[in-house]
């Protein structure tokens, strides 16, 4: 080994410790930024490394590549939204399967023939679960944008076919793996998977699109490590493996605080049916007014502030924070209450309140909180509606029966801020609205935070 490689295994060996303990950090809100440096700095040495170590053919083509993401990356960093964070991953996973998947057929048209088997499997796989996760990705960016519709796409005899394509596209891999001189049924294989990923997309609804996304994750982790064994690139094995695990471990936890199997999520067209809520949905809502809800609160000596989607579609973290610290500042003990599922994304919440300052120790996990509800004198849900439907609790019919939510219902008093009669991500009642302990102060959720701000200090 000459002094470059001895580099390169160097930083690849230091880039493989930053990816590990950026997971550890990225698993508590507080540490989450510092694991997100670590991953980068990972990722810089890891490219350093590969520049520094690896024979260069020209450095036109990396440097322009380098210079074109990198302004394309910062610029979508500035200006997508953190709402729309989840389509914007989903189009990173898309480029990132199809970089894995176009080394993967680069490699094959230079080097096949001369392949041992192992290697062949591995650009087999890489290729196959790059080009699924290319295009189910995409696919899962367009229902998340709205670009296609975010109704679970079906027909009939659909397992059928999507069973026939997954038989064709395995085929067609064994058969490569076995007869590399075969360019025909590699190709077909390639064809099949991009067709596949769609197919896998499809009948999936919207909601369940973060799931969807999360395993798409895993996959694309997956294709990295096994582009990582046709190169002979241990950093891309090492990194590849920990994208492709905490990809499933993910999508397992979030089915989890779904009370969804990843089976269900995946054939089960949840959102293809708009289920009936229970009986009490046939009610009324009571409106209350702003100076009610600002008295209401003044005179809590116990609030929760629950917030859901409509939070961050506000961005209204500022305004609840500066709420909250006016009734601290009354003497009211004030907490807030995350769901693991609250938002459109795993951490949604926490992130939004972290950004506002909002200090870690008032934030309470579900399970915590709960218990905590039946002393609560007003629970104000945010812009949230499925995580607090007592129909998942109580309504064994109920399509999201089974999830576990935040029971604000068992608080003395609950005031919902949305804008108007708009249903959540599962397109269901929520009986939650039309209980007598609840009361609907309507508007954007920042102005209606803003203008209660204003209230509590007249009182
Ligand atoms: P949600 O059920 O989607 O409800 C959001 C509510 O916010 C809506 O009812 C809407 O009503 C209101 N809203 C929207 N914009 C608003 C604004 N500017 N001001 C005030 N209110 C506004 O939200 P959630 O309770 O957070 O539940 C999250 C959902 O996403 C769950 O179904 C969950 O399973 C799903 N999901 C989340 C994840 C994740 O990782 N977080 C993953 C998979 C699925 P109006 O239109 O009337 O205002």
């Amino acid at each position: 080994m000459n002094i470059e490689s001895y580099f390169m295994e160097a930083t690849y060996l230091v880039a493989s410790i930053l990816f590990i303990l950026s997971l550890k950090g990225m698993s508590h809100p507080e540490t989450a930024r510092r694991g997100m440096f670590m991953a980068e700095a990972g990722m810089f040495a890891a490219i350093v490394g590969t520049l520094v170590g690896q024979h260069i053919v020209t450095w036109v083509w990396i440097i322009s590549g380098l210079a074109l993401g990198s302004i394309i990356g910062g610029w979508m960093a500035v200006t997508v939204p953190m709402t729309a964070m989840p389509q914007r991953t989903a189009l990173s996973h898309a480029f990132g399967a199809l970089a894995a998947a176009l080394v993967g057929v680069g490699e094959f048209l230079v080097h096949a023939s001369e392949m041992g088997v192992v290697t062949r499997g591995a650009l087999g796989l890489e290729v196959m679960l790059g080009a699924l996760t290319t295009t189910g990705s995409l696919i899962a960016a367009g229902k998340l944008q709205g670009v296609i519709g975010g109704k679970p796409i079906q027909f009939r005899g659909q397992n059928a076919v999507n069973l026939l394509i997954g038989v064709g596209m395995l085929g067609s891999f064994v058969f490569f793996w076995i007869h590399p001189e075969a360019v025909a049924v590699f190709y077909i294989m390639l064809g099949l998977a991009f067709v596949f990923g769609v197919m896998l997309v499809i009948p999936i609804g919207s909601a369940d699109m973060p799931v969807v996304m999360s395993l798409l994750n895993s996959y694309a982790g997956l294709a990295a490590a096994a582009t990582g064994f046709v190169l002979g690139n241990n950093v891309l094995i090492i990194a590849g493996t920990l994208d492709g695990f905490s990809g499933f471990i993910l999508s397992v936890l979030m089915c989890k605080a779904m009370n969804r199997s990843i089976t269900n999520v995946l054939f089960g067209g949840f959102g293809a049916v708009i289920a009936e809520a229970s009986g009490d949905s046939d009610g009324v809502m009571r409106e209350i007014s702003l100076d009610d809800a600002a008295m209401q609160l003044a005179f809590a000596s116990r609030v929760v502030f629950v917030p859901g989607y409509g939070l961050a579609t506000a961005q209204a973290q500022h305004a609840v924070r500066e709420l909250a610290e006016l009734l601290e500042g009354r003497g009211v003990t004030v907490k807030y209450a995350i769901h693991p599922v609250a938002g459109r994304m795993p951490g949604h919440m926490n992130v939004l309140l972290a950004e506002a300052n909002v200090p870690y120790a008032a934030l309470y996990e579900m399970e915590q909180i709960n218990p905590e509800f039946v002393s609560t004198d007003v629970a104000v849900v945010i812009g949230a509606n499925d995580v607090v439907n007592p129909d998942a609790r109580d309504n064994p019919k109920s399509l999201i029966a089974g999830m576990p939510i935040l029971e604000v219902d068992r608080a003395r008093s609950v005031i919902v801020l949305k804008r108007g009669q708009g249903r959540g991500f599962s397109g269901l009642e929520n009986p939650l609205f039309f209980k007598a302990c609840t009361t609907m102060l309507y508007g954007d959720a920042r102005s209606s935070l803003s203008h209660l701000a204003k209230a509590v200090q007249q009182v």
